[in-house]
Order: C-alpha cells, then sequence, then structure tokens
C-alpha cells in the first residue's frame, strides 16, 4: 500500500457495529484500504466487553472474530482517545478520506415520572456498566443489602440479565469476569424478589425465549406467572397470527407453561407482570417505598401494532429499589449531527445528514445503535454495518470523499500528548487480564478505571 493510493477510513467507536464495519471495508476486494478505530476508553468492543452480561461468555466469545478482523494489515486501534476531547471532527477531516461514527448510545432512557430521582432508582444501563468494570459506572452504590423486593420496569433482555444478576448466586458469577466490587455488593445482598414490570402482554414482551427459560433453569430461582397474566387478549391473539414472530409465540407459550407450573419451591422469584405502567415512585425521606402502576389494556395502532393504552385503574407496589430497563439512549456528541427524538445520529443509508431532510455531510457515515436506535443483537450489526458500508462503497466509487490534507493522525496525537492504546498495547492487556484472573480463580480480572488501565499497559509496554 504506497501512502497516494491509501484509502483511510476512520472508525468512532470499537464495539460490534465498529468491527463489522471494517471487516466490510476489509472484504470490499480494496486492498489500500486503512482502517483506524478510535474509542475513548483504553479498551476495545464496546457493549460486548461491557454490556454482554458475565455469565454469558459464549455471546462474549464474538470477539474471537474481531481479533481476526484486527489482524489485517490495514487495521489499527486508537484506544484512550475521545471524540471531542482529544480529537475533534476536523481532525478527522484533515485526516481521512471517510469518517464512520459507531459510538452506540451510551445513556438510559427515562420514565419521566415524579420521583425518579429517589434514592433506590437506579438505571439498568448503569448497573450493567458497574457489574462489568466500565470505568464510567464503578463508582455508583447500589443499596442490594437491605432491600427484599424489586421492581424492574421494561422486560427486554437487559432486563433479563439485570434480574439474573440480582437473583442468581453470587458464587457462580464469581467464576466469570464480573467486576470485584460488584461481586462484593452482590455477596451481601438481601434480594429474593424481582416484580418484571410489562406494559404490553405476553404475546409482546421484549425478552427472548432463551433469556426467560434460562432464567427459571437456574438452580434457585422461579420464574413466575399468574394465569391472569399469562391470558392473551383478544387483540394480541389476532396480531400472533397475521404479525407475530415465531419467538412472540414461544413466548406466549412459555407465560402459559408457567402459570401452569404455579408459585414453585425455589427461594428467589421472577415475577412477571404484564399490561402494568408506572405512573409514579412513592418515597419516604427521599428513599424510594413503591410504585404505583396503571393498568393497561391493547389497542391497535395505525400499523395494527398492539399499544398500551391506559384504562383508567391503578395499584399500588411496594418495593424496596426500582430498576428502569427501557432503554438505551444515544447522546449528541461534539460536532456530529444529532436527532433529538431518537437520540441517533441523523442519515439516509448511513449516510450522516446535517439534520432529518437536511443535507449529507459528504464522507461522514453512522452504523449499530448510533445510526438505527438501540434495538436488536450483536449479530444485527453486522448487516447494519454491511449497508453502511454499500453507501460508503459507492461514494468512493463516485469520488465523494473527503478531502484530507494529512495522511497519519498518530502523529497528531503525538504532539498533543495523547498516550493512545495500540492493538498490540490491547492484546497484552487482554494476557494480563487472563492470567490475573487465573489467579483469581475466575475467567479474567478486569480493571474498573481509566488510570489504573493505562497504569498497566505502561507497565506492559516496558517490559
Ligand atoms: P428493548 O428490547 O427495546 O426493551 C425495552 C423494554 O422497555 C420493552 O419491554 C419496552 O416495552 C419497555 N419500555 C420502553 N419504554 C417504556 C416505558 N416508558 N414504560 C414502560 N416500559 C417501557 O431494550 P433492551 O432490553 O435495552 O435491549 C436492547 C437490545 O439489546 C435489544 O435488542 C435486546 O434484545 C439486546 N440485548 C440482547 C441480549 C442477549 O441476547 N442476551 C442482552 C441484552 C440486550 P414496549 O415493547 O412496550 O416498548
Amino acid at each position: 500500500m504506497t501512502e497516494a493510493n491509501t484509502w483511510r477510513v476512520a472508525v468512532v467507536g470499537s464495539g460490534p457495529a465498529a468491527f463489522y464495519t471494517a471487516e466490510a471495508l476489509f472484504k470490499s476486494g480494496n486492498e489500500n484500504v486503512q482502517v483506524d478505530l478510535f474509542d475513548r476508553l483504553p479498551v476495545p468492543f464496546g457493549l460486548v466487553r461491557g454490556g454482554v452480561a458475565p455469565d454469558h461468555q459464549k455471546i462474549k466469545s464474538v470477539v474471537r472474530v474481531y481479533d481476526k478482523i484486527a489482524a489485517n494489515a490495514g487495521f489499527r486501534f486508537f484506544g484512550n482517545v475521545c471524540l471531542g476531547r482529544d480529537i475533534q471532527v476536523d481532525d478527522l477531516n484533515e485526516h481521512y478520506h471517510q469518517v464512520v461514527y459507531a459510538f452506540g448510545c451510551e445513556s438510559d432512557t427515562k420514565l419521566g415520572i415524579d420521583g425518579e430521582d429517589l434514592k433506590g432508582v437506579y438505571a439498568a444501563t448503569d448497573f450493567v456498566g458497574w457489574y462489568n468494570s466500565h470505568p464510567d459506572h464503578r463508582n455508583h452504590q447500589f443499596d442490594l443489602h437491605n432491600a427484599k423486593r424489586v421492581a424492574l420496569v421494561g422486560n427486554g433482555n437487559v432486563a433479563m440479565d439485570v434480574a439474573r444478576v440480582l437473583l442468581a448466586s453470587p458464587d457462580e458469577l464469581a467464576k466469570t469476569d464480573i467486576a470485584e466490587h460488584s461481586l462484593e455488593t452482590l455477596r451481601k445482598s438481601t434480594v429474593e424478589e424481582v416484580i418484571l414490570l410489562g406494559r404490553r402482554g405476553p404475546a409482546q414482551a421484549a425478552f427472548s425465549p432463551k433469556e426467560i427459560a434460562e432464567i427459571d433453569a437456574i438452580d434457585g430461582i422461579d420464574v413466575v406467572i399468574s394465569k391472569k397474566d399469562a391470558e392473551l387478549d383478544e387483540l394480541s391473539k389476532a396480531w400472533l397470527e397475521k404479525d407475530g414472530a415465531r419467538s412472540n409465540q414461544r413466548n406466549v407459550d412459555f407465560c402459559t407453561a408457567q402459570a401452569e407450573k404455579g408459585e414453585g419451591d425455589q427461594k428467589n422469584k421472577l415475577r412477571c407482570r404484564f399490561l402494568v405502567s408506572p405512573t409514579a415512585l412513592a418515597g419516604d425521606n427521599g428513599r424510594l417505598t413503591g410504585v404505583t402502576v396503571e393498568h393497561m389494556q391493547l389497542q391497535a395502532d395505525d400499523t395494527g401494532t398492539p399499544r398500551p393504552r391506559s384504562v383508567g385503574t391503578s395499584e399500588e407496589l411496594k418495593v424496596d429499589l426500582l430498576f428502569k430497563a427501557i432503554g438505551y439512549r444515544g447522546e449528541p456528541v461534539a460536532g456530529v449531527p444529532y436527532e433529538e427524538r431518537k437520540g441517533i445520529v441523523p442519515n439516509v443509508d448511513g449516510r450522516v445528514v446535517e439534520k432529518v431532510d437536511g443535507p449529507t455531510r459528504v464522507g461522514h457515515y453512522a452504523a449499530g445503535w448510533c445510526k438505527r436506535g438501540p434495538t436488536g443483537l450483536i449479530g444485527t450489526n453486522s448487516l447494519d454495518a454491511k449497508e453502511t458500508v454499500v453507501s460508503m462503497l459507492a461514494d468512493h466509487k463516485d469520488g465523494k470523499l473527503l478531502a484530507p490534507g494529512k495522511t497519519d493522525i498518530a502523529a497528531v496525537l503525538t504532539e498533543r500528548g495523547i498516550d493512545a492504546v495500540s492493538w498490540q498495547d490491547w492484546q497484552r492487556l487482554d494476557e494480563w487480564e487472563k492470567q490475573q484472573g487465573e489467579s483469581r480463580n475466575k475467567l479474567r480480572h478486569k480493571l474498573a478505571s481509566v488510570e489504573e488501565l493505562m497504569a498497566v499497559v505502561a507497565e506492559l509496554r516496558n517490559k
């Protein structure tokens, strides 16, 4: 590859969407493509490292695919480099022909109801980051030691992860790569009951059939669903027939079977409630004591999708803690267009636009959650990234590119005194984490602060 014909692409983020973008570019048949991945953390892999639950190592093993992508001669990693702090969009414009935003959605969706700021009300995204040693979340405190009953709002797969970690035996989690600070707190936990609050019915539950069944199969936990909650309304029956997916039907079958099984004899319970939506949180002395839920019924919207509508009655649930698992949300990043309503980077087929219905920002693209919003499994990002790369290839062919005057961003980083973590640095750190884990009888020991991570990176460089 000579500098004159090198096609330079910057990808901001190093989670699944970023790696699948790099992969699609390397497979595009152009041997001169160079892909630089930037991450504000010293470590790669985004939500695979910081989101996927520690007891789901099989899902985490997807990083082997990313390791292969990183082995490509045109690949570079710049960890510990933050867009908006260490480098700006203008720097990327000056050094690359194309820029891809793949920074995901880092915040959480708010309920927007009274009492959300009470002590004992938590965002699942914070809990997930905390048990996964994400440096942003290491200092959160979760008062699990005085709590018995927990409400968990939303019934997606993040809620499943939270329920499992709250109710499963810490001894099992101890063998994984769970954060040490979290394990300590979980060992002192007195939580016995999690009430899952779904605003629609069992046919519209967002959990995967495999995820809910996995919880019921864990020693010490029963998934409990009342006959009333498992019952399907006429609209859902018709919707399942016509538009429901196979997984919707499997969820309904699971709920029906659980309702037949009854209460069970395990100590810890995950109670699934349906057609209930929180309207207010009650507190005493600034601490959560309960949640009011409105009873809902389903009505079809213009597209025929069943949507929840209040029936005008409500009930109070006494709970000690409440976790909101109602979705991630993207935040604006300096210099990057932002669509407030969806919390994404506005785009058409991955091509970034200045605003919805606005002009294209030539040479700028989006992939993954910051492109389409926080939905889908890891593999969904492969298709998503390929779609963006189709747009990138077409623009490359048509010469619709940025006109970079400079060649290597590494020189700028050095000039600014930014200690970027290379892929080789990460490989050494990866080995170190595994070795440290082995000596602690766990899979991996993850450090939970940027300072500690960078200190080990520096130490390993000097070896
Ligand atoms: P999700 O799947 O979109 O689920 C969000 C849940 O919150 C839904 O039940 C939704 O109900 C509910 N909700 C939203 N707004 C609400 C409100 N205002 N009040 C009450 N409930 C509300 O999101 P997620 O759980 O954050 O997961 C994100 C993506 O990552 C998903 O695609 C998920 O499958 C994936 N993921 C996968 C795994 C895995 O495979 N192991 C693990 C974690 C995450 P409605 O349906 O009524 O909107």
